[in-house]
């Protein structure tokens, strides 16, 4: 038996390599009374079996930098604390067997090189150089990525617990947390039972590490955990004779990957179709446990293997594992605090990237909890994106089922989920299918991307250049520029914040002035201390003591959460009315005249002048009809209570056939919105990035009084700007910009794009992306001077660079 303390600072619960992580950070930062809780042996859940592959490019420049700190830390962990990782920097390769894969190497290959991370290519020859076991047969071009590594990911987590102990951290085994307790909307403590014994501690924080486990724990919570445990797979051969060291190979394109060890090989599989696992729960004697073989799911990969790898078809299988792993609906894990519960942080939903992740991961989590504000823009894996509904066990069973291989597959842009769709849908949705809308899929809304002409299937067929639907898109851009378009916006986030204290309490969150006319529409952005961007909406007075604050779907218990942190004692309530109302926007420069053909309401600059809401008839119906645009025109946006939706919709449809109304979905919305440079949050501005050089500052009202955010809005302004967030238009019209593609500023790079879209009437990609200045203080006209280029797959284009919108500059067009 184990002394447990009476009370604790933080209690960890879980004691693999993520709990350790977290354990050993915090310790190192300093803090005391650390308490890790681990209900069997410390590695005994996941971490025990992983593969051991720390491979560093991730997805974005923040997971790459965590995933470049874990393997920085595993090379040093030994020294630090006298427990070897095993970590060994021998490489790694990716090669590819289609043109397509070969592009997306590319186009990772120059991210890599924006971040840093050491990349080469390689031609077949290089490839055959250094892995002479490889049948080349088919493969179009490699990548080599010569600091990614292996390790032994046990060792790395008893270190870190080793570590963690040694500034003082309490690390228990054999003691289970049975619940975590709770008051007022805090945490404050758990209970434990530790054999036959049990207690409380007493903690205002605890972190669920607790692996697959996790979900069901933080349930118990009512806290949205969304994971599920698939099974995941992996052989070892025998030892093959005179098998010299090699890098580590990555075959995505046959959902497979090779790791040397010791002279044998381990194949381990990312499988199209993976097998859901623990769907009666964990059980609770599991402790180093692998699941059952089962050789006919292994056998198609292990074919292409013997293929690719010729010298497998000899080797005899020594070990065939299956053990298993907790996968999201997204592929990405979760950090931070959670939206429902304060104190109550969590470290878990790995997606068999947990051993490369955790060492970062707990890095972060860590400078979080200590600082309260994450270290740098963690929105990607930030537990605040999770959904309620997405800890439906169901919905994540089917989910998880496709996104394990989704690891491997082709990550082509907008690539849709295939699974566990339909769950949240607007009041027009059977209108839109009807029209041929293909859907895609945003915080569990279906939203139409683009509509199929009469005669096409309406499904998207990917690749990295144009896609099927880029002519589609094309016209309904045309539409909301020359004509008029409708877009159904219903997955927007709503918020109502009302009482007699809510003015006072929205002045304080929101940088710019709040206390306006009622019915007026205020743009803005809420603010951390540091002058970060914490949330993009718009605030309209519905009167007095009423507010509506909409906010992109995605953010919406993001933003939720946010307001409710920040209440304080003002006398106000936060209610989401998401679900309440539809949106239906109506833009373009023919938008008055299709409106005006179904509602008697005066639409004239003079009684409905742009950035003012009011309430008008629509068909038989009512709105509150919003003059505003993320297009850039002329338009409505029309909230419609649902009930009234359809038939709003019907009036508007059908009052715009004389004016060739089109539906038109969010591709051709993102379009139309790079090309007037309107920012996107999570992509162009989030926490980490300051609002006055993020190019909003027309947006702040330091005068106004007191804000959160405005002393370092005037810090800012005082020092001078370190960086702009520039637009670009391709030179080249042909070549597609997504995101990521680097930014070269007189030839050598200086950023990554952080959006891209065709601008159909700009002729060209458009990309935004922040480029630091050359000095303090560096004019936007000395920046602009500079030549640039944007590299995409490999090849740089002349790009031009503006600060001011490249479409309707002066914003005239919204106001005509
Ligand atoms: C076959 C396979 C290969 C893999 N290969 C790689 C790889 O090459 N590279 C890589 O980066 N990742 C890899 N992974 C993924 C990696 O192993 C996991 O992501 C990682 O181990 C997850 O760590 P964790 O700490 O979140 O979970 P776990 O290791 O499962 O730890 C959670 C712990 O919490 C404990 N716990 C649960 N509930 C409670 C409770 N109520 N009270 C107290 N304790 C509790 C459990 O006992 C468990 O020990 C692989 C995974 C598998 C299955």
């Amino acid at each position: 038996m184990i002394a447990l303390p009476a009370s604790a600072r933080v209690v960890i619960i879980g004691g693999g390599i993520s709990g350790c992580s977290v354990a050993y950070h915090l310790a190192r930062l300093g803090w005391r009374d650390i308490v890790l809780l681990e209900r069997q042996k410390l590695t005994s859940g996941t971490t025990w079996h992983a593969a051991g592959l720390v491979g560093q490019l991730r997805a974005s420049l923040n997971m790459t930098r965590l995933a470049k700190y874990s393997a920085d830390l595993y090379a040093r962990l030994g020294d630090v604390t006298g427990l070897a990782t095993g970590f060994r920097a021998c490489g790694s390769i990716s090669v590819a067997l289609s043109n397509e894969r070969r592009v997306e190497l590319l186009r990772q290959a120059g991210l890599a090189r924006a971040f840093g991370v050491e990349v080469a290519e390689l031609s077949l020859a290089e490839i055959k150089a250094m892995y002479p076991h490889l049948n080349t047969e088919g493969v179009t071009m490699g990548v080599h990525l010569p600091a990614d590594g292996q390790a032994d990911p046990g060792n790395i987590a008893l270190a870190l617990a080793k570590g963690a102990r040694a500034k003082g951290a309490l690390i228990a085994e054999g003691v289970k947390v049975a619940s975590v307790t709770q008051a007022a909307g805090r945490v404050t403590g758990v209970t434990w039972v530790q054999g036959e014994a049990q207690g409380h501690i007493a903690a205002d924080l605890v972190v669920n590490a607790a692996g697959m486990w996790g979900r069901d724990l933080a349930a118990a919570s009512s806290v949205a955990l969304p994971l599920h445990a698939c099974e995941h797979f992996y052989i070892v051969t025998e030892p093959i004779a005179g098998l010299e060291r090699l890098p580590v190979l990555r075959v995505p394109d046959e959902c497979a990957y090779y790791k040397e060890d010791a002279g044998k090989i381990l194949l381990g599989a990312f499988e199209p179709k993976a097998k859901p696992w623990g769907m009666q729960g964990i059980p609770e004697s599991f402790c180093f446990d692998q699941l059952p073989e089962d050789f006919d799911h292994f056998e198609p990969i292990l074919a292409a293997a013997v293929n690719r790898m010729p010298m497998l078809a000899s080797a005899g299988i020594h070990t065939f594992f299956n053990g298993p792993e907790s996968f999201t609906p997204d592929d990405r894990y979760y950090l931070g605090e959670a939206p429902e519960l304060g104190g109550y942080w969590v470290a878990a939903g790995y997606n068999s990237i947990g051993i490369v992740s955790s060492g970062g991961a707990g890095m972060a989590l860590a400078a979080w909890m200590d600082s309260g504000e994450p270290p740098f823009d963690l929105w990607d894996v930030d537990i605040r994106r999770a959904q309620p509904f997405q800890k439906n066990r169901r919905y994540l069973r089917e989910r998880v089922s496709e996104t394990l291989g989704l690891l491997y597959a082709d990550h082509f842009p907008c690539r849709q989920p295939a699974t566990a769709r339909g769950i949240r849908r607007s009041p027009v949705h059977e209108h839109l299918k009807a029209a041929g809308a293909v859907f895609g899929e945003t915080a569990g809304w279906e939203r139409a991307n683009w509509f199929a002409a009469a005669g096409e299937v309406p499904e998207y067929r990917y690749s990295w250049g144009r896609q099927n639907w880029f002519e589609n898109s094309a016209a309904e851009h045309r539409a909301l520029r020359q004509g008029v378009g409708l877009i159904d916006m219903s997955s927007f986030g709503k918020i109502r914040v009302e009482g007699p204290g809510a003015l006072a309490f929205l002045e304080r969150v929101a940088a710019a002035q709040i206390d306006v006319d009622n019915g007026r529409i205020v743009y803005c952005q809420m603010l951390n201390a540091r002058g970060g961007i914490e949330s993009d909406l718009t605030i309209t007075r519905l009167s007095e003591t009423a507010f509506l604050l909409v906010v992109p779907a995605a953010t919406l218990q993001r933003d939720l959460a946010w307001l409710r942190r920040n209440l304080g004692g003002d006398l106000a309530t936060i209610t989401d009315v998401t679900a309440a109302e539809a949106v239906l926007c109506l833009m373009g420069p023919r938008a008055r005249e299709v409106l005006a053909a179904c509602s008697p309401a005066d639409l004239s600059n003079t009684a409905h002048g742009f950035g003012t809401a009011r309430e008008i008839e629509v068909g038989m119906g009512l709105a509150r009809a919003h003059r505003i645009s993320y297009v850039g025109e002329l338009g409505w946006e029309l909230y419609v209570s649902t009930d009234q939706a359809a038939h709003v919709f019907e009036a508007l449809t059908e009052a715009g056939t004389a004016a060739g109304l089109r539906l038109c979905g969010l591709h051709a919305m993102n379009s139309c919105r790079m090309e007037k440079a309107y920012r996107s949050f999570g992509h162009d501005i989030t926490d980490e990035d300051h609002v006055l050089e993020a190019g909003l500052g027309f947006a702040v009202a330091t005068d106004k009084g007191g804000f959160i955010g405005r002393e370092a809005v005037l810090r800012k302004r005082e020092a001078g700007l370190t960086r702009h967030l520039v637009q670009f238009l391709l030179s080249d019209p042909e070549p597609m910009l997504y995101h990521n593609e680097p930014i070269l500023r007189d030839g050598r790079i200086v950023g990554v794009l952080a959006s891209g879209a065709y601008g159909h009437s700009l002729g060209g990609s458009v990309g935004l992306g922040y480029v630091p200045c050359t000095h303090a203080g560096e004019s936007g006209a000395e920046m602009l001077a500079a030549r640039y280029e944007i590299e995409v797959a490999g090849q740089r284009i002349a790009a031009r660079a503006s600060l001011a919108p490249l479409y309707d500059p002066k914003s005239e067009r919204p106001r005509a």
